[in-house]
């Protein structure tokens, strides 16, 4: 596994910020610095050649005070220890801040998804899910897609769950497909989220959103879809990227015709019409709101001064340093933090879950509805706080995250 300590390094800065400004206990806020569990895990596989592989994954439960461990599982490369505690470590903070009963967990295996066949994925996907299998559950810590991972791996996971079970969990796991307990609404139910935010936002700062102007970095599940509902409510879409580069055109793309590009050459590259631009020029395209939806660590000391945008509404987890938060806040860009801004995916997470539990299939209706107005809701709460202390809005989300779940440790007390 690649050793970073960066994620971690601005989720425990991100959690000092708030347990200042919230005079927090110090043995809560120590308490909060550690996940209550991490499992290493080694996931041992036949390859398509014969030849047997070995990657290594992990779980990590950061805190449950509030409800069972949720959160996404990650493939990539990069997966390490420390990006996976600092990603649970964002989803307790989430899911107390958009006000679900749930706890933070993350999982990963450091792999390279492009250059394993289905059948590997799928060896891999079940052996994982077996190895941590003790410590999952709906009741425990119920994993959801992230990058790299998406409908088709949570089925794998339900389906070892259940097998092992004797009979069918539905509820073991979110982000599944409608066939096998789905919801209706979850593919584009992060991107809704970031979108909606956004709106928020403009209509807060007097900006239009038809016509308004955007730049989407990541075009995977959050950024694609992103592309799509921004273009759907009247947005000019400017610029998209990928992992191999991105694409500007200042008359406005249609995403639509760029997700056909990208599924025949697999990347948004190369697009008629449009010119090729590389990652960091995406993020430093004149835009009135830009959405990164790709990685950490995108917004830094190094290029927040030349971010144009006017609002950033988080789609990844953690692409904006501390250092860049408070450079952006200085520049007057409204930045809607990941914690709140990309809770859409783990709210409809919720509703899949309710829906799985109680044997319901709600109408795709109610499941928008429901979930618009609780992120209107929850952006509503962490505005006011931010305006109450005079802060920005990633201080005063992460005041409420944390301030919720410190509430919930000091009512149910410490055991023994
Ligand atoms: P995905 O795998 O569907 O897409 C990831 C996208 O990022 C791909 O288009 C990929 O090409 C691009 N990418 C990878 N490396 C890049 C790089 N170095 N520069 C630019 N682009 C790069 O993943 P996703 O589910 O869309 O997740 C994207 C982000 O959103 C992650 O930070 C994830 O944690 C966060 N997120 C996802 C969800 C969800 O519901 N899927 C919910 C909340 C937050």
């Amino acid at each position: 596994m690649v050793e970073s300590q960066s994620a971690l390094c601005v989720a425990c800065e991100q959690l000092n910020i708030a347990a200042e400004k919230l005079k927090l206990d110090p043995g809560i806020h120590e308490m909060l610095k550690h996940p209550k569990r991490s499992l290493i895990v080694s996931i041992t596989i036949k390859m398509d050649n014969g030849e047997i592989g070995t990657f290594i994954g992990c779980r990590v439960q950061h805190n449950d005070a509030r409800g069972p461990f949720k959160g996404g599982i990650r493939y990539h490369p990069n997966v390490s220890l420390d990006e996976v505690t600092a990603l649970s470590m964002w989803m307790t903070w989430k899911c107390a801040v958009v006000d679900i009963p749930y706890g933070g967990a993350k999982g990963g295996v450091c792999c390279n998804p492009k250059e394993m066949s289905r059948g590997e994925l799928e060896r891999m996907t079940r052996r994982y899910t077996s190895l941590i299998l003790d410590i999952i559950g709906p009741y425990r810590d119920v994993p959801a897609p992230d990058v790299y991972t998406d409908a088709q791996t949570m089925a794998w996971v339900m389906d070892t769950y259940s097998q092992f079970k004797g009979y069918s969990v539905p509820e073991c796991v979110t982000g599944k497909p409608i066939s096998v307990g789905g919801s209706e609404g979850r593919a584009e139910a992060t991107s809704l989220g970031v979108v909606v935010c956004a709106r928020e936002a403009a209509k807060n700062s007097g900006l239009k959103l038809k016509g308004a102007t955007v730049a989407v970095q990541g075009f995977g599940n959050v950024g694609w879809n992103a592309a799509k509902i921004a273009y759907d409510m009247g947005c000019k879409i400017v610029a998209v990227s990928d992992s191999v580069g991105g694409i500007y055109c200042r008359e406005g793309l249609n995403p639509y015709k760029v997700y056909e590009h990208k599924s025949k050459t697999g990347s948004v590259t190369k697009f008629k019409g449009c010119k090729n631009i590389t990652n960091a020029e995406l993020l430093e395209t004149k835009c009135d709101i830009l959405i990164p939806a790709a990685l950490e660590n995108q917004i830094t000391k190094a290029n927040a001064n030349r971010i144009k945008a006017k609002i950033v509404s988080e789609g990844a987890n953690g692409p904006t340093t501390p250092e860049a938060d408070k450079a952006l806040h200085e520049k007057g860009i409204t930045l809607i933090p990941d914690i709140l801004a990309n809770s859409g995916g783990v709210t409809a997470s919720y509703y899949e879950w309710v829906q799985n539990l109680t044997r319901e299939h709600w109408t795709i209706e109610e499941v928008n509805r429901k979930l618009e107005n609780k992120m209107v809701k929850a952006f509503n709460d962490v505005n006011k706080l931010a305006r109450r202390e005079r802060s920005d809005m990633r201080t005063a989300a992460l005041m409420l995250g944390v301030g919720r779940v410190a509430e919930a440790i000091k009512t149910l007390g410490l055991w023994p």
